[in-house]
This record gives structure tokens, C-alpha cells and sequence, in this order.
């Protein structure tokens, strides 16, 4: 016999011992510490759930002799005996990991009902009806839930009884009618199970506790898992708790209640009670459960120490309470309490209301609100009063609530669109071909693709609201329609998206406008007190930079240029400077080029006054600008075999050669970033120009301007980055010189390359400041490609736990992270003061930004709707390492 202990009597525990109890069991014990009515229970650890996992299912050594001993203590201390056909103890056993799951096995009320003691529970009760009404019911819920008996046995079983009585509600089955139910459904079970059915309540108990652990492991409890990050290495606690009922006439009842309105988070009373019923009967849906209000006049005493009780655990945990209660002949009994879950706006209204009631400090406070869940408040959302029930569930890839009609292909969402309809776009999947469609669209819903898939990312950047991989979806885009649940919806059908639960509605959903409200700015202004890192945005326009401001971004991290250069009216001259076939005709496409260059960044500057501003210059993968290489082919052979005039001919063959010439087998690896300015070095002076050009004329105009700094991407080596600043150095003096007045600038890189990280200290000797590319960095430190690793591998890797998380959603701390550190290191060796700065998508997710922090880093930079998130996250990492 082994020593491990794997039971906790309801006495033994408290809060402390969660990680081991489970929440429930935690929760139930921590109640009974300080006094609450609870009823008595013991709690079989997680460990041993891991433990049975871990060996093929097979409890380890020891479980079942302590469960014996366990069940024999409680029913000692109840003065109660399982199966006793005079003094039956009756128990639930229920499930409950570390983090509150749904997915997991559901609770078995009543066990310990059996042949021999229903006589004495009718008698205990005073009512034979209730006996059998408990025995027909656990019969069903364990042959359902442990043995794996189909519902429908059941079903048609109790449905035949009620035809041939000719009642249509159970509740007009008489007692009678039930004890006969019961020995049916016994004999059903039987069947079933091929003659294998046990009515031995301890044998019972036994195999619900191992249903419980299997339920651990079962797909769906997996799913939510992955969806949420939970190792499965966490287990679930198995909870046996005497039962309490709710269910024995007039003067019992079950509910749930709330100590604030989780909607809203208003202090008000809320919840709901049924007299007379057990267990779920509330959440069920069968009858209609009251509002709590009403229990003061049903049953007063048990409502005035409800209201004491809710008050009480509310103090003790601080924090507000979802709570489950059950009412036996008056008596209160509490039977759950944890943390309840919030939206967005009841999170930070809470945190605020609670410090000014001086139940938390506002660090505190600061740690209660999820950083993720700000972004809900920044868009529209669902009405929190909203009954009606989601007809699909996919992943949240992008929060906010949107509303639209269903539309099946990209260009005429982008058609629909520009004439001011209301569209989503319904995709298998969205690809960058999409992008036109998906920037009108209200809103995107895919069948496949995970958070980070091209439709989650998008969207989340442009602040569209996105539904991703709902995999329940059937979608016909040639037959212009969606099936969601047997139900089609065709073109122009409206639904509506929640993207900050991945819901989908039929039809059209009241809206509530995002609610930057006083709850809101107090928790960011609370943050910005607390953090050391800097916040700035990720921007290139002038709408996306004047919301970042709005956000409280302190200045642009990287403003990139490539789409600038993509824009449909500069293509050609951007394609002529590339196809160049001399410096001359390069310098004439740069001309045309300059104008446009400097009008965007008059806009960004505009938006920015009186911030920094790090504008990237030119990192092109070439291909991005060039004809396909493929198509270039097949044209010059379409106008050779149609007889074209030869001038366009000959034309297309030199666009031919050129594009052959410049092509690459890994244009990710190829003439990328500063590699392409050191070959051409009039783009980097062309576009240091336009810069500065743009900021003297925003002076000009504003009477202010952006602080300036100027970031070469991708170096390697310290001589192309002091190439680089002396062209880019040139231009700049060259400029203030024209202008008769200067301004001040700095001229930095970009680190995204291991070579760069190892580096830093030679590279720091001439670079005004550094930023960590961590996405390229995480390609490049990793060795993987993120398109092809998205769709290939890495989910799998991600599935089987060989890696905690997508590396490109959550930095990889000791690896990637680590080559970060390095660079800060040797970079700040040489320029102790070097400023140091993270862009790309890691800047806005709070487990990297704690990171981030730790590392030393100056500053952090998102896209403009993280602004929020980044500046509560930056807080919780100080408050988190104090
Ligand atoms: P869930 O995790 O799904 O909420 P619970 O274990 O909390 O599952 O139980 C389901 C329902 O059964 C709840 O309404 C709960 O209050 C009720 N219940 C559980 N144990 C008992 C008990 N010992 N006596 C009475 N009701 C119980
Ligand atoms: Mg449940
Ligand atoms: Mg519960």
C-alpha cells in the first residue's frame, strides 16, 4: 500500500488546495472552513485522476481502499449508510478540475437509491412519489452518463408510460406510475448492457468516480482545453458530497445566484430559484425558473441568509460570486461558489466599484480585469440582454458583434460592400486575395482556420470582427449558400457574429455601441501609472494612427511602407524602378514615386504630431511586386501564338527576362530588406527624402511635428547598417539644407535575425536604437516558415503539447525570447542607453508583453485596438513581478 493520499475529507481542505481539490472542491471546503452550510463531502484529488491517466485508466494503488475508508468516515459523521435500507445516505458526484470546464461529465444526483432503500427514503420524506421520481431519475442520469446507455432508451420509455396514462407532463405521473418507470427502466439498462447492469450503490460510486476521470479525456473536454490553453496534465477532482433536496415539496427549492450582475457588474441582486426541484431543473430550461426576488416572499428565512451568505463569500474571496444553492424543508445549503465569469464591461465596472468600496487596492484591481477582454469594450458588441441562442460556435478570431448579409466570395462582398451593404463574408477560408472583400465586410466567418489563420489576424488588425474555424459549417460557395445546423442560409441572409465568443445568431441581433466609458479609462489610467514598458501602434494610415492616439498609443512602432508601395496606382512606377535596367530610368521611377511616399507620411505625421514616429523603409519580398513568373510565360507565348504586334511582344519577353532575372526560390530569404537598399541605394535616399520632407511640411502646416526615426529592416551585418545610415544621413542633411531648418531624427534597425541578436553589440556601435522583429525572428530563430508551418505542422505540434503554444501568437520565450534578451544585452553593452522596442503581433499579446517587460525593453507596439490591452498588460507584468 502506497502512502499517496488521494482523498480530502470536506473538513481537511480549503482555497489553498485547489490545484489538488479541484475549484469545486476547493470551493465547497473553503465554505465549510468559514462557517457557510455545506453539505458534507469528500474530494478525490486531480492527482489521482492524472495518476489512472497516466496508467491506461487503472486507478493507482490505494485509490479504492481510501475511497472506502472515505465513504465509511461520511457516513459515519452523517450517521447515514449507503444503500441502508433504514438510514440511506444518498450522494452526488460531481466533477471539478482546477479551472471551472464545461465538457466534462455531469453530475450524478441520488446515488445510493436502490431496491433496498427507496422504502426508507419515501418514508424519511414522507412522500413516495419522490422516492421513485429520484430512483427513475438516477437510473437514467448513470445509465446515461457512466454507462453509456442511449438517451433515447430512456426517453421513449418514460414517453410510452405518459401516452398510455394519457398525461402529457411528468409531474402528472403519480407514484405509482413511477415505481413501475423505475423497474422498466432498470430492466432497459439491463438489456442494454447485455445483463452486465449493477444496482450496487458502492459499485456504483466506484464507477462514477472512474466516469469522471475518463470524462477527462473525452474530445470534447479536449477541444476546450486546446481552445484555452488548459494542460491536460491539470486532471480533474471527483467531488461525493451527501445530497441535499430541493426537491421535497413547498417548503425546498434549488437556484443559482450572483452577488453583482455579471452583464453589466452592477451590485444588484440576481438570480434565479425554482421551489420544489433538484439539481439543474433551474438551467434546464424545462420549467421556468423566478427571478431571486421572489424567493423572499416563498421562503423568507432562506432568502435573508442567501443574502448574508452571497454578502459573506463575496468579502472572504473578494471578488464577486456565481453561486448554486439548494433550500431542504427551510434550510439553506450552499453547494457551489467560485469567481464568476464576466463580460468585458461587468469586469472593469467591478474592479473600479470594488476599489472605491475599498475591497481592493487598484493594483489589485488591475489584476481582475483580463487584458484580452478590453478589446470587447472597443467595439460594437451584443446586447447583454440578448435570450436568443447561437446556432454555431466557432473560435473568437476577432472580438466585437457584427450584423450582415451572407455573402460567398470576396469580390462582391467587395462590391456589396462599397455600395454601403451590410455583408459577411462566408469563407471556407481567406487567403490575401480575400483582402478586398474582408476590409468592407462587417464582419468574416470561416469554416477552417485557427486564431491565428489569415482571416483572425486580418481582421483583428483592421478591427473587423471574425469568427474562425467554425468546422460545424457547411459551406456551398457555388451554390451560394451555408448550412448551420440543417438550416440554409442564402445570399443576402442576415446573421449576426459575436467575435468575442465565436457565437453565431440567425438574423439580426440588437447592437450595443463600443462603451469607452469612465469604468474603462479609469482601468487603462490606472495602468498607465503602474507600467514601465511604453505602448505604441502599429500603423501605416492616417485612420489607423489617429485611433491609436485615441487608444493612448505614445507614438507609431513601426509605420512599414510596402503598401504603400502596393497601392494600385503606384504599382507601375514601383515595377519600373524594380525593372530598371539602369540607374537612370530607377532614378525617373523614383521621382514618380517620392510625391506619393511623401503625402503618406504627411498623413501618419499629421495623426502623430508631437509623438515619435518609427517609419520602416522598404522591406519587400521582390515577387510581391512583380508579374508571376508563371503568367509573365504564358502571356509572351498568348501574344507570340496570336500574332501581336511585335513591339508589345518584345515588350512583355524583356518584362520576361527581368522577371527571371530577379527571381528567387525563397524570396522570404532573398533580396529582402536592407539587402534590396544596398543594391539599389537610391530607394533608402528616396524614401529618407520623402520623409523628412513630410515632417518639415507638417511643421510647417501644424507648428509641430513627429519625432523622427528612420529603421532599416532586416540587417545582419553592421556595415550594412552603416551603409545605410550614411545614405539615408546624406539625404536627410541634404533636405534640412533645401529647407533651411532641421529637425531631430535617429536612425535604428530592426532585429529579426539571429545573426542581428548575436551581433547587437557591433551592430549597436552604429544604430540609434533597435527593434525586435519578433515575427520575423521567430522565422528565422525557429527555422520555420509561418505560412507553411500554420498550415502544416505546427498545429499538430501544437495538438500533442510538444509545444505550449503557437510561437507566432505567444513568444517563445527561451528561444526566440531568449535571442531578444541577447540583443538587448550586447546592444545596450556598448549603448547602455540604446532604446529598445518590440514590433509585430507579439507586442499586443499579454503573455509576451510580460516577457517583454522582464527583458527591459523600452517599449511595445500592436496594432492599434491591442493600444489597450498592451497598456493593461504592461501593468499586470510590473504588479506580477514586484
Ligand atoms: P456543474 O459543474 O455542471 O455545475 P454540479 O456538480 O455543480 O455541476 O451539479 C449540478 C447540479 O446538481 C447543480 O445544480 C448542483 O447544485 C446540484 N447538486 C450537486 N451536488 C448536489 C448535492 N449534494 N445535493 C443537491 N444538489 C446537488
Ligand atoms: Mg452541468
Ligand atoms: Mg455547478
Amino acid at each position: 500500500m502506497t502512502d499517496t493520499r488521494y482523498i480530502y475529507d470536506l473538513s481537511e481542505g480549503d482555497i489553498s488546495l485547489k490545484s489538488t481539490l479541484g475549484g469545486k472542491g476547493a470551493g465547497i471546503a473553503e465554505m465549510n472552513r468559514i462557517g457557510v452550510p455545506v453539505p458534507d463531502a469528500f474530494t478525490v484529488t486531480t492527482q489521482s485522476c492524472v495518476a489512472a491517466m497516466e496508467n491506461d485508466g487503472n486507478w493507482p494503488e490505494g485509490l479504492a481502499e481510501q475511497v472506502d475508508a472515505a465513504l465509511a468516515r461520511l457516513e459515519e459523521r452523517t450517521g447515514l449508510k449507503l444503500g441502508d435500507p433504514d438510514k440511506p445516505l444518498l450522494v452526488s458526484v460531481r466533477s471539478g478540475a482546477v479551472v471551472s470546464m464545461p465538457g466534462m461529465m455531469d453530475t450524478i444526483l441520488n446515488l445510493g437509491i436502490s431496491d433496498a432503500s427507496v422504502p426508507a427514503v419515501a418514508a424519511l420524506a414522507g412522500n413516495e412519489r419522490f422516492a421513485y421520481d429520484c430512483y427513475r431519475r438516477f437510473i437514467q442520469m448513470y445509465g446515461e452518463v457512466v454507462e453509456g446507455v442511449a438517451p433515447n432508451v430512456y426517453e421513449d420509455a418514460l414517453t410510452e408510460l405518459k401516452n398510455a396514462r394519457g398525461v402529457a407532463q411528468d409531474t402528472d405521473l403519480t407514484a405509482a406510475d413511477l415505481k413501475e418507470l423505475t423497474e422498466t427502466f432498470k430492466t432497459l439498462s439491463n438489456e442494454a448492457l447485455g445483463g452486465a447492469w449493477t444496482s450496487d450503490p458502492r459499485e456504483q460510486l466506484i464507477r462514477a468516480i472512474n466516469a469522471v476521470f475518463k470524462s477527462w479525456m473525452n474530445p470534447r473536454a479536449e477541444v476546450y482545453r486546446k481552445a484555452n490553453g488548459i494542460s491536460r496534465r491539470l486532471g480533474t477532482a471527483v467531488n461525493v458530497q451527501q445530497m441535499v433536496f430541493g426537491n421535497r415539496g413547498d417548503t425546498s427549492a434549488t437556484g443559482v445566484c450572483f452577488s453583482r450582475n455579471p452583464a453589466t457588474g452592477t451590485k444588484e441582486l440576481y438570480g434565479e430559484f425554482l421551489v420544489n426541484a433538484q439539481g439543474e431543473d433551474v438551467v434546464a430550461g424545462i420549467r421556468t425558473p423566478r427571478p431571486l426576488a421572489e424567493m423572499e416572499e416563498v421562503l423568507p428565512d432562506a432568502f435573508h441568509e442567501l443574502l448574508d451568505t452571497m454578502e459573506k463569500l463575496e468579502l472572504h474571496n473578494r471578488d464577486m460570486q456565481d453561486m448554486e444553492f439548494t433550500v431542504e424543508d427551510g434550510k439553506l445549503y450552499m453547494l457551489q461558489t467560485r469567481n464568476g465569469k464576466r463580460t468585458a464591461a461587468a469586469a472593469v465596472k467591478i474592479a473600479r466599484e470594488m476599489v472605491a468600496e475599498g475591497l481592493l487596492t487598484k493594483d489589485e484591481a488591475l489584476l481582475r480585469v483580463e487584458p484580452a477582454q478590453l478589446d470587447a469594450l472597443l467595439h460594437p458588441g451584443i446586447d447583454p440582454n440578448n435570450t436568443e441562442k447561437p446556432i454555431v460556435k466557432g473560435l473568437p478570431a476577432s472580438p466585437g458583434a457584427a450584423v450582415g448579409g451572407v455573402c460567398f466570395s470576396a469580390d462582391e462582398a467587395a462590391e456589396r460592400g462599397n455600395r454601403g451593404e451590410k455583408i459577411i463574408l462566408v469563407r471556407f477560408e481567406t487567403t490575401p486575395d480575400d483582402i478586398h472583400g474582408v476590409m468592407v465586410a462587417q464582419g468574416v466567418l470561416t469554416a477552417h482556420g485557427g486564431m491565428t489563420s489569415h482571416a483572425a489576424v486580418v481582421a483583428r488588425g483592421m478591427g473587423i470582427t471574425c469568427v474562425a474555424g467554425a468546422t460545424a459549417i457547411k459551406i456551398d460557395p457555388a451554390g451560394k449558400k451555408v448550412t448551420i445546423d440543417g438550416v440554409d442560409y442564402h445570399d443576402g441572409d442576415v446573421i449576426t457574429l459575436n467575435g468575442s465568443t465565436g457565437e453565431v445568431f440567425a438574423g439580426a441581433l440588437t447592437l450595443v455601441p463600443a462603451d469607452l466609458n469612465e469604468d474603462f479609462l479609469s482601468i487603462v489610467e490606472w495602468a498607465d501609472e503602474t507600467r514601465r514598458l511604453g505602448v505604441r501602434a502599429n500603423a501605416e494610415n492616417f485612420e489607423d494612427a489617429s485611433k491609436a492616439r485615441e487608444l493612448g498609443a505614445e507614438g507609431i512602432g513601426l509605420a512599414r511602407t510596402e503598401h504603400m508601395f502596393m497601392a494600385a496606382d503606384r504599382l507601375p512606377s514601383v515595377r519600373k524602378m524594380i525593372l530598371a535596367e539602369n540607374e537612370e530610368q530607377r532614378a525617373a521611377a523614383l521621382e514618380e514615386i517620392l510625391p506619393m511616399q511623401q503625402a503618406d507620411f504627411e498623413q501618419i505625421f499629421t495623426a502623430m504630431k508631437g509623438l515619435p514616429v518609427t517609419v520602416r523603409l522598404l522591406d519587400p519580398p521582390l515577387h510581391e511586386f512583380l508579374p508571376n513568373l508563371v503568367d509573365q510565360s504564358l502571356l509572351v507565348q498568348k501574344l507570340e501564338l496570336t500574332g501581336a504586334p511585335t513591339e508589345q511582344v518584345e515588350a512583355e519577353k524583356a518584362t520576361l527576362a527581368q522577371v527571371k532575372r530577379l527571381h528567387e526560390q525563397n524570396p522570404m530569404l532573398g533580396t529582402r530588406g536592407c539587402r534590396l537598399a544596398m543594391l539599389y541605394p537610391s530607394i533608402p535616399e528616396m524614401q529618407a527624402r520623402a520623409i523628412i520632407k513630410a515632417a518639415l511640411a507638417v511643421l510647417d502646416r501644424e507648428g509641430e511635428t513627429v519625432g523622427v526615426e528612420i529603421m532599416i529592416p532586416l540587417v545582419a551585418y553592421q556595415q550594412e547598417l552603416s551603409t545605410q545610415r550614411e545614405i539615408v544621413t546624406k539625404a536627410v542633411e541634404e533636405e534640412f539644407e533645401l529647407a533651411g531648418k532641421r529637425l531631430d531624427y535617429t536612425i535604428g534597425t530592426m532585429i529579426e535575425l539571429p545573426r542581428a541578436a548575436v551581433c547587437a553589440n557591433e551592430i549597436a556601435e552604429v544604430a540609434d536604437f533597435f527593434s525586435f522583429g519578433t515575427n520575423d525572428l521567430t522565422q528565422t530563430g525557429i527555422g520555420i516558415s509561418r505560412d507553411d508551418a500554420e498550415q502544416g505542422f505546427l498545429g499538430y505540434y501544437v495538438d500533442t503539447e510538444v509545444l505550449a503554444a503557437n510561437p507566432f501568437e505567444t513568444i517563445d520565450q527561451d528561444g526566440v525570447g531568449g535571442l531578444v534578451s541577447l540583443g538587448v544585452e550586447r546592444g545596450r553593452s556598448v549603448k547602455p542607453d540604446l532604446k529598445t522596442g518590440v514590433c509585430g503581433e507579439h507586442g499586443g499579446d499579454p503573455a509576451s508583453i510580460e516577457f517583454f517587460h522582464k527583458a527591459g525593453l523600452n517599449y511595445v507596439s500592436c496594432s492599434p485596438y491591442r493600444v489597450p490591452i498592451a497598456r493593461l498588460a504592461a501593468a499586470q507584468a510590473v504588479l506580477k513581478n514586484k
